[in-house]
């Protein structure tokens, strides 16, 4: 892996502190292209979520169910895409972002429903390496109607993971951000150094403008050793309580302080606790925080975390701060909580927006 890392990029991303400066470039100031006349802002690029899509079977239930042999009526069902980076995407499409979503999918018949729901959002999946013979992972998702918890029973996705080779197909100057799950980690380790690389050729001849990396981490599974590899790669590092429980890190000021040490120094920390809300440090210290933003009742849980994570990236691709990103993060994902699916976030974002 080392001999294919470049310098480490020129152009850091850093907020001033105690400022209202946003912690990543401008995106409504155009950015000029030195010797053109061709401006471009994060806007006109498109944000990649990299990871996998799941197609989810959701049955939402009266109450859990006991081991019996009866059958129980579950008062409500629907397909959804689910997968971290497929949510991801999904939230990032509804609040307005050119979205892609890069990753394996089956073409086979049974998992038609996850390549036409991207293209219902109107997200990309041009690059996508499509398999015929295979199903793509599946899940069958409880929501407990007493208090929206969510129990995932999955299979373990029969596509090959996302290779090298299959992310250097992408023209990186189509992009301002990507976005990468937590999973196939030695890999997205060598496709963050070549984003690295390609941001460090950008300082030559125009303006720059890198791309930006984030990523979340995910409870292990099978790669329970090598999962903190990707985290000092990255410019934002998402963290769920999950994550920390799982790390025995207890509290957020304890993950907070356990995650710095593994990043870079110019990254931002981004840490969600459920119902309290968001944490998040950015590359000089400084910590601010969001409350949640409960709705009148819990309904479904499932993809909050991958909603904030949307909402977020969103936000600072935006140009906006830290403390207005993670706080359109809880408000959305708040809002995520108190319906099924997510069909009525672009009508919240649209009130949060005020329009
Ligand atoms: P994950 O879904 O990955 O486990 P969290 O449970 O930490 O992630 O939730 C992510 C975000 O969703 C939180 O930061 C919060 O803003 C919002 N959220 C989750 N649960 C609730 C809840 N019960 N009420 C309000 N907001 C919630």
């Amino acid at each position: 892996m080392a001999e294919s890392r470049c310098l480490t990029l020129s152009s850091t991303f850093v907020i001033e502190q105690g400022s209202q400066t946003s912690a990543f470039l401008p995106a409504d100031d155009s950015l000029q292209a030195a010797g053109s006349d061709q401006s471009l802002t994060n806007r006109d690029l498109k944000v990649l979520s990299v990871g996998i899509a799941v197609l989810d079977s959701v049955y939402v239930v009266n109450s859990y169910p006991v081991e019996e042999d009866v059958k129980e009526l579950a008062p409500y069902h629907r397909w959804h895409r689910g997968g971290n980076a497929s949510n991801t995407a999904t939230a990032l499409a509804i609040l307005g972002a050119r979205t892609e979503f890069l990753g394996t999918l089956s073409s086979s018949k049974i998992a038609s429903f996850v390549v036409d729901d991207f293209a219902r959002r109107g997200i990309s999946t041009e690059h996508c390496v499509m398999y015929d013979q295979l199903s793509g992972p599946l899940a069958v998702v409880l929501t407990n109607r007493q208090n929206g918890s969510r129990t995932i029973i999955h299979t373990d996705s029969d596509l090959p993971e996302l290779s090298l080779e299959d992310f250097r197909r992408l023209d990186l100057s189509q992009y301002s951000w990507i976005h990468f799950e937590g999973r196939n980690v030695q890999t997205v380790a060598r496709m963050i150094e070549d984003v690295d690389c390609w941001n460090d050729r950008q300082t030559t001849g125009v303006k720059p403008m890198p791309v930006r990396v984030s990523v979340e981490l995910e409870r292990p599974r099978a790669w329970q050793e090598e999962i903190m590899a990707v985290a000092p790669l990255a410019d934002v590092v998402f963290v769920s309580k999950d994550f920390a429980h799982f790390m025995k890190w207890e509290g957020v000021d304890q993950t907070l302080a356990a995650v710095a040490e593994h990043v870079k120094p110019s990254a931002t920390i981004i840490v969600t606790w459920g119902e309290q809300g968001a944490v998040a440090r950015s590359p000089d210290g400084v910590v601010v925080k969001s409350p949640s933003f409960p709705p009148e009742e819990v309904l479904e849980t499932l993809a909050a975390g991958d909603t904030f994570v949307g909402a977020v990236v969103y936000s600072l691709n935006c140009g906006n701060t830290l403390l207005d990103a993670i706080t359109l993060g809880c408000q959305i994902a708040g809002a995520k909580v108190g319906m099924y699916g997510v069909d009525g976030l672009q009508e919240v974002h649209r009130k949060i927006m005020g329009k």
